[in-house]
């Protein structure tokens, strides 16, 4: 069941420091998203691609739809034409594929580049030395990436339950975040939205510099 109360908390809670929240709603049903829609928001996340396109269909058209599952080249066909952000790209093969499906669609679309730190690489995503020859590669080839847009980088903390060691992993991804805008885009805000926090670590995520979060069970119950 759709917690509205524990929404609007947590919409209280960020609005200070700007937070922008993505409510994840995988695996939770139309109704669901409906309720929270009522109450006001449209910002939606959800990981898998046909569970996106059938949601899409079924639900009003002014919802921002956020992918940030683990996305595969052969399915960026499906959300290509109708999707906000793509906050999961992990690979300079999917970049191209999301700018060739783009064009398609007469779309620029925005995406945020997924990392990890530390050393636990059982996560998708790259590694920060990954994540640097990619943006050196798509700096030498702008024009070849003229429909999709960087917007900023998305990471997740490792699932450790040791707040210190997950407080510490936020702000290397922050200090990465800095690095590649300092690099890459000039110090600009074109690379502008760092994507990090869930239920179980969202305060020490914005503590660390976060300004978008992706929220689900707090929001819509245990999965
Ligand atoms: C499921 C998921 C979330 C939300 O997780 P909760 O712990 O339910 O808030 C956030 N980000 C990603 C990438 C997810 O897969």
């Amino acid at each position: 069941m759709v917690n509205v109360e524990a929404y609007h908390h947590l919409q209280a809670a960020l609005s200070p420091s700007n937070t922008a929240l993505i409510a994840v709603s995988k695996f939770k049903s139309v109704t669901d998203i409906l309720t929270l829609y009522a109450a006001g928001h449209r910002a939606f996340g959800e990981n898998y691609v046909q569970e996106l396109v059938d949601k899409y269909e079924q639900l009003p058209k002014d919802i921002e739809w956020h992918f940030i599952g683990h996305l595969q080249t052969n399915k960026v066909k499906y959300i290509a034409p109708f999707v906000s952000l793509i906050q999961s790209v992990d690979s300079l093969k999917l970049l191209n594929e999301i700018q060739k499906q783009a064009v398609k669609c007469n779309r620029i679309i925005d995406v945020l580049l997924q990392v990890y730190v530390g050393d636990e690489e059982t996560k998708y995503g790259m590694d920060a030395t990954t994540c640097l020859e990619l943006l050196s590669v798509w700096e030498a080839q702008s024009t070849a990436f003229s429909h999709v847009r960087i917007i900023g980088m998305m990471g997740m903390a490792s699932l450790i339950e040791d707040p210190t060691q997950v407080k510490s992993e936020f702000i290397a991804m922050k200090q990465l975040f800095e690095v590649l805008r300092k690099q890459f885009f000039f110090g600009n805000d074109a690379f502008k939205v760092l994507s990090m926090g869930m239920s179980g670590d969202y305060p020490l995520a914005i503590e660390a510099g976060s300004n978008m979060v992706r929220i689900g069970s707090t929001i819509f119950g245990h999965r």
